[in-house]
């Protein structure tokens, strides 16, 4: 489960019911919904015949969006086998509106989770009972036996309850655990010193995480790490497959480029074996941190 190919990613919304304060699309800024669902449904039309099999909605939380029903049901109607939803799992604690997004062919549920308890949750996501709703939700969809993978972005307020979140995740049965280093731009970028610790003071948390993870033989990857900072685990590095995304009218046809475009390579990175996999280190870290950290 740490490879994910031939997918079509639409963003859907720069709308979000939740504040993070790491958030790299910037969605406690955006208050209107900026994509046409008309342009959506064309991007829908147009890949239903390819190679392209899979359907990954993300955003913003792609269930604010009023007319989020009618894409489901125009999903269906293009025949896509996988259909997959990017969430902080908020509307999926509510039964009604889970079941009608299962039966609309959802049938596979990225949720984000971000601490181990309600005080480390709710202080990241800036909203009273997130932490609440992300668990319930795990809950009813693992109850359904519904694939989960949770994705965890390591930032200064979570770091060290990472083997917690890790244990608890293990307990609650998902499928996938993903761990995900800060994308240091959007809200992120405008909260950089509160928010992102350094790879060293993260390190050994993280690899205590992994650790539980491989110990309970459970699925597990983590994303945008450098890979030098997880060296032993490199094998772990998330992988999106011909993955092509949609930004309103914009493509983007290799997201990994796309993300690698965001990062810049110091002189120790120029030999580095793993350049092609790891692309290098986020512009707005190396500002605050440097290059000390790094290197094989
Ligand atoms: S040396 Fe540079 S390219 Fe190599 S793993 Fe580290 S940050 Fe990435």
């Amino acid at each position: 489960m740490n490879v994910l190919s031939n997918v079509i990613g639409i963003y859907l919304t720069d709308v979000c019911n939740y504040k993070c304060v790491f958030c790299s699309v910037d969605n406690p800024s955006k208050k209107e919904e900026s994509i046409e669902k008309e342009n959506i449904f064309k991007i829908l039309e147009e890949n239903k015949d390819s190679d392209y099999q899979a359907v990954a909605l993300w955003g913003g939380e792609p269930t604010t969006r009023k007319d989020f029903f009618e894409i489901l049901e125009k999903i269906k109607e293009c025949c896509y086998e996988t259909v997959i939803i990017e969430t902080n799992g908020s509307k999926f604690s509510d039964l009604e509106f889970l079941e009608k997004t299962l039966s609309n062919g959802v049938n596979y549920f990225i949720i984000s989770i971000h601490g181990a308890n309600a005080q480390v949750q709710d202080a990241i996501s800036l909203v009273g009972g997130s932490f609440d709703r992300t668990i319930k939700a795990i809950e009813n969809l693992k109850e359904r036996g519904i694939a989960v993978r949770t994705n965890t972005v390591v930032n200064t307020l979570n770091y060290q309850q990472l083997p917690e979140i890790v244990e608890m995740l293990i307990q609650k049965n998902v499928d996938h655990i993903n761990i995900s280093a800060l994308r240091t731009i959007g809200n992120a970028a405008r909260n950089l010193k509160m928010v992102t610790p350094s790879f060293s003071a993260v390190s050994e948390s993280v690899k205590k995480a992994f650790d539980l993870a491989i110990g309970a033989e459970k699925s597990i990857s983590f994303d945008v790490f450098p890979s030098c900072t997880v060296k032993g685990y490199e094998e772990y590095q998330l992988k999106w497959t011909n993955f092509k995304m949609f930004y309103g009218d914009k493509v983007v046809n290799d997201f990994a480029r796309f993300t690698n475009n965001l990062k810049s390579k110091g002189a120790v990175c120029k030999k580095c074996p793993q350049l092609k996999l790891c692309g290098g280190v986020f512009r707005g870290y190396v500002d605050l941190f440097g290059w000390s950290e790094f290197g094989y």
